[in-house]
């Protein structure tokens, strides 16, 4: 039997602690992986024992991410690689986790480049937003590359992850039948919902009547995808759940896995425009009950969103029962990059962007273009009131909205 092969495409803060996680799993279990794990690695000059180096040989001599995760020792399996065509050469797991506004060139240049079963897991936590609607990444990765693509989220800040501090996450995978079919999964009877206002009503037929093909599955709104899969051939592993499980559960790491892949998704996604609004009321000096009160009102918003646009395959439960809701959301309110800048600049008196460049040494927020992107899509469906607080946040970054604003704004919810 083969083994899979496994890239984490990206290599920040995040990026390298996943890193880290898997290559420590790989080597654990040779009867299902290839122990060499491979990182791609935005190529950098950076500044190290008085020379200008590579930040990949650096990575591959010292073991070591001195830019986006200084002072952790990373597994020696872990192989730093510039060439992202080379780095997913015969890899069968293809670990999405960059920042959300690179994300769109790197699939570009993986088109073709990649083993047709490839199976993805994005950590990636921003939605995509165009003129079209609102997709998440999980979903567009899969249909830009021929692959089915799951879901990872958590109250998960890098830093404590890498010291091997316990936390928890979830994994959504709810993968089409032909891979496995121990896995609970909503492929044979989606749910019915209320209709998506993002895009078209899935028909009657395709969401009930209309069995699927071998190579057919249905996507996070219910309908049959347009992509056609390619099983994963008999002699690797299944992808399945427990594979999945086994690759990033560590003793200081724990997994759940569950199939809502919107839920997990947009939880991780729409929770850092809530954080923004939590530093901003700290930074004002309002004390917990107001972040308390942000967090409440954040939580409804996200709920509202997800059933609103994702529907027909959601469930409330991973937004208040998970780690990629709740609890992502308190753990972002009280020490996530957003939180801190956003609490910063309100102190400063200066722009939230201006702080992430100062203080965050090339490492991105994702929050404050996330508020922007979700704003331009509820602005051109008319629903900027409905969501009172995603809508402050926007306003507050663009300067039409002060933080003492938000009391009357959100006063309805
Ligand atoms: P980061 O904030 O550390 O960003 C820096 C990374 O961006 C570096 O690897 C850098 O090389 C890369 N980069 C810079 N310019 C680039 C370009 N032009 N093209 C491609 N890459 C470029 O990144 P991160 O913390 O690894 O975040 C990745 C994702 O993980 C984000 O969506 C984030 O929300 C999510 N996340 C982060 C954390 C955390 O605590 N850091 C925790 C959970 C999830
Ligand atoms: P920040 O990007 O705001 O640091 O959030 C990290 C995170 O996602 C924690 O789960």
């Amino acid at each position: 039997t083969r083994k899979h092969k496994v890239t984490v495409i990206g290599s920040g803060n995040w990026g390298s602690t996943i890193s880290k996680i898997v290559s420590e799993n790989t080597k654990e279990h040779p009867e299902l992986f290839e122990e060499e794990v491979q990182m791609w690695v935005y190529e950098e000059e950076v500044e190290y024992e008085g020379k200008t180096q590579k930040l990949t040989s650096i990575i591959n001599t010292h073991h070591e991410n001195i830019k986006y995760l200084p002072n952790i020792k990373l597994p020696t399996n872990l192989i730093a690689n510039p060439s992202l065509e080379d780095a997913v050469s015969n890899s069968s797991i293809l670990i999405f986790n960059l920042p959300h506004q690179f994300i769109h060139r790197i699939c570009g240049q993986l088109k073709g480049k990649i083993l047709p079963f490839a199976r993805g897991i994005s950590c990636i936590k921003g939605v995509n937003v165009t003129d079209e609607g609102v997709s998440l990444f999980s979903e567009w990765i899969g249909e830009g590359l021929g692959i089915y693509c799951g879901a990872l989220s958590g109250a998960n800040i890098a830093s404590e992850i890498a010291a091997e501090k316990w936390s928890e996450t979830t994994i959504a995978y709810d993968p089409p039948p032909m891979d496995n079919s121990r896995n609970p999964s909503r492929n044979a009877t989606p749910r019915s919902g209320t209709p998506s206002r993002n895009s078209p009503r899935a028909s009657a037929d395709e969401l009930s009547i209309t069995p699927l093909a071998e190579n057919q599955h249905r996507d996070v709104r219910g309908r049959i995808s347009k992509t056609k899969l390619t099983p994963v051939p008999q002699e690797y592993p299944p992808l399945d759940h427990d594979t999945f499980k086994t690759l990033f559960h560590r003793p200081y790491f724990h997994v759940r896995m569950v199939s809502d892949v919107a839920g997990v998704s947009l939880g991780g996604a729409l929770k850092n425009i809530v954080a923004l609004a939590a530093g901003f009321v700290d930074g004002r000096g309002w004390g917990d009950n107001a972040k308390a009160a942000i967090m409440r009102v954040g939580l409804l918003e996200m709920v509202k969103f997800g059933h609103e646009f994702f529907g027909e395959t959601i469930s409330t439960g991973t937004f208040t029962e998970e780690s990629a809701g709740v609890a992502d959301l308190i753990t972002s309110c009280m020490g996530g990059r957003n939180f801190r800048c956003a609490k910063k600049a309100v102190e400063k008196g200066i722009s939230v962007q201006e702080v992430e460049q100062t203080e965050l040494n090339g490492q991105k927020l994702q929050g404050t273009s996330t508020a922007a992107e979700v704003n331009s899509f509820l602005k051109q469906r008319g629903l900027e009131q409905d969501y009172p607080l995603f809508t402050a946040v926007h306003n507050i970054l663009e300067g039409r909205n002060t933080v003492d604003d938000i009391p009357d704004l959100v006063a309805r919810t």
